[in-house]
């Protein structure tokens, strides 16, 4: 064979095999980030489909479970949902929910034409002295724009920011946001909704037609899904990650691609890798449910463990593992400088990452309820690479996984240290 030929046969058995972990990473990612999942949250069930998904995962590559013939630990939460479809029209021209506007979370519902009030830095006084001297009617039929952009005043922002809330139990309120669009899941509802936009949206508007309808709900039972392997010795390592995003906003489908169909690849990869062998402890894998809606699958879980935590040696959360060009961070990393300082020197003797920056205590995912505890847990997350989070942008097709293989080398070494 011409030595070229073979040379090229080599390498592309090479890059296989290196990017083996990734590869698989990305066929999990999509499924979790397809229409189907509906963004793993509260419309359309997309939040019980992942929930199937991991359980399934769990099943093929034969992890023990806690309780009989369920991995699936349930409980009840509330969140305020946008089932059906959303029409905003300024002037007669539609606009688009996720691109051109977003509902605040706590959003109400509205329907039928609405003249706009506007109120900036300008008009702002003049304004709540009209409120206060209950010529409030004047307004009836109004949707307020409230313009903020037009400050840097820190007080008055805050009269801003207590008129929107305030006024949303009265009217319609547009709020000007020329930054980036960021949502999340509210467990609670206003009377109206609040509306993100631009402020070009709203150019020469003077009227606006809207139909927002919210859907408030109650009692949604959700879950953790858990699974084992059983180690050489009575402690315990937990492995988690939460499954569950956004879901839709009209329709609007948040994937959570990097937030954090990324966190349950890398997790089902380790899964899978433990699952047949016998590690020195056991490992437990924990997909937690509602991190999005307040952290309340874990919190829930500390709450209700299937074992003693007194048994646990360390909990690593991952949470937006999908990129990795600037290092990761590692958040508790203070209070642990022992298991900072072996990650560490394990990253620098292996060439992994390119950095591994260190965090104090931060309650912003799954392992804060572990460490309010007095148990040992890190949060993992992934830096630099694209900034797509919490939005429409969150993509599979565009999420890289560019350190994924060195991260899951990296990850196994450490679970090793103990
Ligand atoms: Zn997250």
């Amino acid at each position: 064979m011409n030595p070229f030929k073979l040379i090229l046969i080599v390498l592309a058995f090479l890059s296989v095999s290196i990017h083996a972990q990734r590869d698989e990473a990305s066929e999990i990612l999509n499924d979790l980030c397809a229409d189907d999942m509906y963004g793993r949250g509260y419309v359309k069930f997309g939040h019980i489909k992942a929930a199937k998904y991991i359980q399934e995962y769990y099943k093929k590559i034969n992890l023990k479970s806690f309780k009989k013939n369920t991995y699936l630990q349930p409980f009840n939460i509330k969140a305020n949902t946008f089932p059906n479809d959303l029409e905003i029209s300024i002037n007669g021209k539609v606009v688009i929910e996720g691109e051109d506007y977003m509902l605040d979370p706590a959003s109400g519902s509205a329907n039928g034409d609405f003249k706009l009030e506007i109120v900036d830095s300008k008009s702002i006084s003049n304004f709540i002295s009209k409120l206060s001297y209950s010529k409030i009617t004047n307004l009836k039929g109004s949707a307020i724009v409230l313009n903020s952009s037009t400050t840097s005043n820190v007080d008055t922002l805050k009269i801003f920011n207590d008129l929107k809330i305030g006024l949303s139990q009265l009217y319609p309120v547009f709020w000007i946001n020329n930054d980036k669009f960021t949502w999340s899941v509210s467990k609670e509802a206003s009377e109206f909704p609040i509306i993100e936009i631009r402020d070009s949206m709203l150019q020469n508007a003077d009227s606006v037609s809207l139909k927002i309808n919210n859907l408030f709900l109650n009692d949604i039972t959700t879950h953790n899904v858990i699974g084992k392997v059983n180690g050489k010795k009575n402690k315990t390592i937990i492995i988690s990650a939460h499954y569950d995003h956004l879901g839709m906003m009209g329709e609007a489908i948040f994937p959570g691609a990097n937030d954090n169909a990324s966190g349950i690849a890398m997790l089902l990869s380790l899964a899978k890798y433990y699952s047949n062998k016998t590690p020195k402890y056991n490992l437990v894998f924990m997909a937690f449910g509602a991190e999005e809606a307040g952290i309340l699958g874990s919190k829930y879980y500390v709450e209700h463990p299937y074992f003693n935590l007194d048994e646990i040696k360390f909990v690593v959360n991952l949470d937006i593992l999908g990129t990795g060009d600037e290092g990761i961070t590692v958040v508790n990393g203070v209070q642990h400088k022992k298991q900072f300082k072996e990650l560490s020197k394990i990253n620098k003797e292996n060439n992994y990452l390119s950095k591994i920056k260190i965090r104090g205590r931060a309650a912003n995912s799954d392992h804060y309820w572990f460490s309010q505890l007095g148990v040992p847990a890190f949060f993992i997350y992934t830096m630099g690479g694209i900034k797509a989070y919490h939005d429409v942008y969150d993509r599979s097709s565009t999420l890289p996984l560019t350190e994924f293989d060195d991260l899951y080398q990296l990850l196994i070494d450490f679970v090793a240290t103990f």
